[in-house]
């Protein structure tokens, strides 16, 4: 008789033992509480967490052990899974446009922050939800590079629109606050210097002293080898800009990020099905899994091959295109992938910095997308 494993030491230790034949996501709470205090101690504001990028039970658990006291939630779902893991935070109704039942949700659950980019859409909120201690915070967008994906596809006003939604908002009763999002996975932290600035100009042309700044996600998780986020180096940006831009009216600050709270935290490790005639990889996971975000935002290269043994495989890389597991030809990474030369049936390959977009994005297409989720003490192989 034994106790059950249920903490490895590192991923290598349960590949070895357990030999999964699904893809298996490692979650270090460690990892993940350092990267919340990473924010919570370098960003010069409150520091909530955008629940989509992944909404594991286990992972908002460890974010408020760690300190975070506000959530970003788009939906009634998650505005509720957050009211029961932590009662006490702060829910921040950032998606910019909500049906009418959504929001009766919203209002019921005590939400005092919402986010919009219209005028239809604030006439909604301020038909049904009581002005007095609620916020509503104007979402713009701008034309800026940086980002993997540019977030202003979708949501967001022009300058002109935010400056006279800025006005409705503050003639209403509201509290008046501006937010942005400058694109996930930004790189650049001169995006973070154009949005405040122009948060600025919006304030001081609807004559609105707003009480808070929402600088957004977008921060960077470590996607590739050699690029290290600089992300106090963003704070340090932002936080001198904001005095700079908006001078004795300076908001206070708040951000939202998913991707750089979460995306380090987990590593995935995916089995080799088969090296067909010595030459495509197929996977057990892909994009219908929780590859799902590779297609749009470009592969990460913090791969390793390690044997079944758990051993990694060392020598000579060669490009190869994998696959994964379903019968749909899109289901492939973008591009070629370096991979040992010697990879074999039954390896792992391991993604590290897995995170963020991938538990919430696995589906049962075509039958595949068991994943299994273990904690580890460790995410080094
Ligand atoms: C998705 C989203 C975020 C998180 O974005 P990341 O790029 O993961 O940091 C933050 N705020 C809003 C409103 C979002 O929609």
């Amino acid at each position: 008789m034994g106790l059950s494993k249920t903490i490895w030491t590192n991923p290598s230790e349960y590949l070895r033992t357990i030999q999964p034949e699904t893809p298996v996501l490692f979650f270090s709470p460690a990892a993940l509480q350092a990267a919340a205090r990473r924010f919570i101690d370098g960003f010069p504001g409150m520091v909530t967490y955008a629940v989509k990028s992944n909404p594991e039970e286990v992972v908002i658990e460890n974010f408020s052990a760690a300190g975070v006291r506000g959530y970003d939630v788009a939906s009634p779902f998650e505005m509720r899974m957050i009211r029961r893991l932590a009662p006490d935070a702060a829910l921040h109704y950032n998606n910019p446009v909500r049906a009418r039942h959504e929001i009766a949700t919203a209002v019921e659950l005590g939400v005092k922050s919402y986010s919009v980019d219209s005028h239809s859409e604030l006439a909604k909120l301020i038909e049904m939800v009581p002005a007095d201690g609620c916020e509503i915070s104007v979402r713009f967008k701008l034309p800026v590079s940086g980002a993997a994906y540019n977030f202003g596809a979708k949501f967001g006003a022009t300058a002109e629109v935010a400056t006279e939604l800025l006005k409705t908002v503050a003639a209403a009763g509201f509290i008046p606050s501006i937010t942005f999002h400058p694109g996930t996975q930004c790189t650049d932290p001169a995006a973070w210097e154009s949005y405040i600035r122009t948060a600025a100009d919006i304030a001081r042309d609807a004559g609105v002293t707003i009480a808070r700044l929402n600088v957004g996600g977008g921060f960077p998780s470590h996607r590739l080898n050699g690029v290290l986020p600089q992300i106090e180096e963003t704070f340090a940006l932002i936080d001198r800009v904001a005095t700079e831009a908006f001078g004795e009216n300076r908001p206070m600050l708040v951000c939202e990020p998913g991707r750089a709270l979460c995306g380090d935290a987990f590593t995935l490790a995916a089995r080799v099905k088969a090296v067909r005639d010595d030459n495509h990889v197929f996977l057990n996971d892909g994009v219908y899994g929780s590859l799902a975000e590779l297609p749009l935002i470009g592969v990460i290269d913090r791969t390793e091959v390690l044997t079944p043994a758990g051993v990694k495989r060392a020598g000579d890389k060669a490009d190869r295109i994998i696959f994964g597991p379903t019968c749909d030809s899109v289901d492939r990474l973008p591009g070629e992938v370096a991979l040992s030369a010697e990879i074999e049936e039954g390896d792992f390959v391991v993604f590290q910095g897995m995170g963020a977009y991938s538990t919430v994005t696995n589906s049962r297409f075509n039958g595949f997308g068991e994943l299994s989720l273990a904690t580890v003490l460790s995410l080094k192989l």
